[in-house]
């Protein structure tokens, strides 16, 4: 079932969202060569509970640490590990927070120094679809009309949508009703209501979308072990039009970054 939420519920989730986009702009600048991702989810860790917030993803069916760390060819869901980043390498950082009984769960993919031009297109196109899934998030639009918006626009490169991972409806569950996959029919799945909060997330690989799960029970890898991209947003549905609850703002501001991608789906406060 559908969790419809209220202003002030959005209100709350937007605070937990935020507390991971404020981890999400920390972590950009300590993310380069020779830093281990454990060194990344210690700091992680830190700054979520400094923030008056508990981790998410920590125990979160019995995941071990804070963030999900998944370098290249690794889709999601790895655990952060003691292995130094390489020059060249990318690296999807997911991270969850919980605060006032909400969950706020949003994810990017960083580069580590200078990355492989296809790899860095990847990013990109992967990028651009998060924000063309947002769009089709309207007050009587479909599920399936969101999955197609990004399988057309991400496929039309030759990139692999992964199927058996999906975004989610979030609130006091980190997973919540609906399924918001990357992939669909127009006209097809359950409505979009005002209320709805949902995480959005495309992710896609640069070759085949096949995946495999690895035997640590988590991590999950690219078959042709070609890199993998995912970028993830927490947007709710207000007066039929989606709105941004999380931002990366932080991390473009650590980084010098310039972009107006976000823009059309921030809240707009009335000027007096
Ligand atoms: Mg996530
Ligand atoms: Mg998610």
């Amino acid at each position: 079932m559908v969790k419809i939420k209220s202003l002030e519920e959005i209100e709350l989730m937007r605070e937990s969202a935020l507390i991971v986009s404020q981890t999400l702009g920390m972590l950009a600048k300590e993310i380069k060569p020779g830093v281990t991702t454990l060194y990344l989810d210690r700091l992680a860790e830190s700054f979520i509970r400094d923030h008056s917030a508990v981790p998410g993803f920590l125990g979160l069916y019995d995941f071990p640490n804070t963030l999900c760390v998944s370098p290249n060819a690794e889709v999601v869901h790895g655990i952060p590990n003691d292995k130094p980043l390489e020059e060249g390498d990318i690296l999807s950082v997911d991270c969850g927070v919980l605060k006032n009984g909400f969950y706020g769960d949003h994810a990017y993919t960083f580069e580590v120094g200078q990355v492989a031009k296809a790899t860095k297109k990847l990013l990109e196109v992967t990028k651009k679809s998060l924000y063309i899934g947002i769009e089709a998030f309207y007050h009587g639009n479909r599920v399936g009309d969101l999955g197609y918006a990004i399988q057309n626009y991400t496929e039309s490169f030759g990139y692999g949508v992964v199927r058996e991972l999906v975004g989610h409806g979030l609130g006091k569950s980190m997973h919540e009703s609906p399924e918001i996959p990357n992939y669909g029919k127009r006209g097809k799945g359950k409505k979009f209501i005002n209320g709805m909060v949902i995480a959005i997330e495309p992710m896609i690989n640069l070759g085949t979308k096949n995946i495999r799960h690895f035997s640590d029970g988590w991590t999950i890898k690219t078959v042709d072990n070609q890199p993998s991209a995912h970028f993830e947003h927490n947007v709710a549905l207000i007066d039929g039009k989606p709105q941004l609850l999380s931002t990366f703002d932080y991390i473009y501001e650590a980084l010098g970054i310039q972009s107006d991608e976000e823009i059309p789906f921030k809240k707009h406060t009335a000027k007096a």
